[in-house]
């Protein structure tokens, strides 16, 4: 694994520009016109550049981790992280329609937790796939009391890869239907984790729901995500909830090693980051 950090210039500040020029000065190469680097943090580099940004005061937190296919290979759990999203229909803004997908009842009004599916859910049109087969619909809530809005996650997958790889493997699914008939949405299926897993969460930094008390742990960037506790279907989520800063989390979503295998050879568009084992 090689953790590659990006340095982020603020086009307009003076002191960022000085701070490119400091940076330059110690070797860090940007490209013409260029306001971002990234570095290797393996990079002879990399620690000069960190004092410098420290020094600039720049936020330079901006990092990803990048897997060799062995590293892949040899983990027992893979999280998978949609690289496209859907969230129309737009209504969903509105608390009513979101009662006619959910049982609302026990949900927690400031992080949403405990929203219970009961009904298909809705699209306003068919997903345009591209190279992708995975999509999130994501179904955001304006709420003032949050920096970034609270919102609902479901995951959908394109219906030959499902009936490809993740019905003989006994994920279930269920149909979306088009917004405003019962006209199911050809080519996507909703899938289901048809386990719950717990992750090993010790050390992760945490925010609990000022309402409810519930958790949620800080979204995992970079590095192998935490491992997986006692989990043995081909599609498991995890029991806890994931995010960032205040806004609701949402499960993390893995496949086991057989069934990544599957699914590589269909496309390599989405990004499969290995579990750390136990
Ligand atoms: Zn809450």
């Amino acid at each position: 694994m090689r953790t590659i950090r990006r340095i982020v210039l603020r086009i307009n500040s003076p002191s960022d520009m000085q701070a490119k020029a400091v940076l330059e000065e110690a070797g860090i190469k940007f490209k013409r016109g260029d306001i971002t680097v990234e570095l290797d943090e393996q990079d002879p580099t990399w620690p000069r550049a960190e004092r410098i940004c420290l020094e600039f005061d720049l936020i330079h937190d901006h990092r990803y981790s990048v897997f060799t296919d062995d590293e892949r290979a040899s983990a027992q759990y893979l999280e998978i992280s949609p690289r496209m999203s859907d969230e129309n229909p737009r209504p969903w803004r509105n608390l009513e329609r979101l009662k006619e997908v959910c049982d609302t009842r026990e949900m927690c009004p400031t992080c949403f937790k405990g929203a219970r599916q009961i009904a298909p859910l809705r699209l306003k049109k068919a997903p345009r796939w591209g190279e992708h087969w995975l999509f999130n619909l994501i179904w955001y809530f304006d709420s003032p009391r949050w920096e970034m809005p609270p919102h609902l996650n479901f995951t959908c997958v394109r219906e030959d890869v499902y009936m490809q790889v993740l019905e003989p493997a006994g994920v279930p699914c269920q149909p979306l239907l088009l917004d405003g008939s019962e006209t199911v949405v050809p080519g996507v299926v909703q899938i289901q984790p048809s386990q719950s897993a717990q992750i090993a969460t010790a050390g992760l930094p945490l925010t609990p729901c000022e309402s409810c008390g519930g958790i949620t742990y800080n979204q995992p960037w970079y590095g192998f995500r935490p491992a997986v506790l006692g989990a043995t279907a081909p599609l498991v989520e995890s029991a806890e909830w994931f995010g960032v800063h205040k806004r609701l989390g949402e499960h993390l979503l893995m496949v086991s090693q057989a069934l990544y295998r599957q699914l590589r050879e269909l496309d390599k568009a989405e990004l499969f980051i290995p579990c750390a084992e136990i």
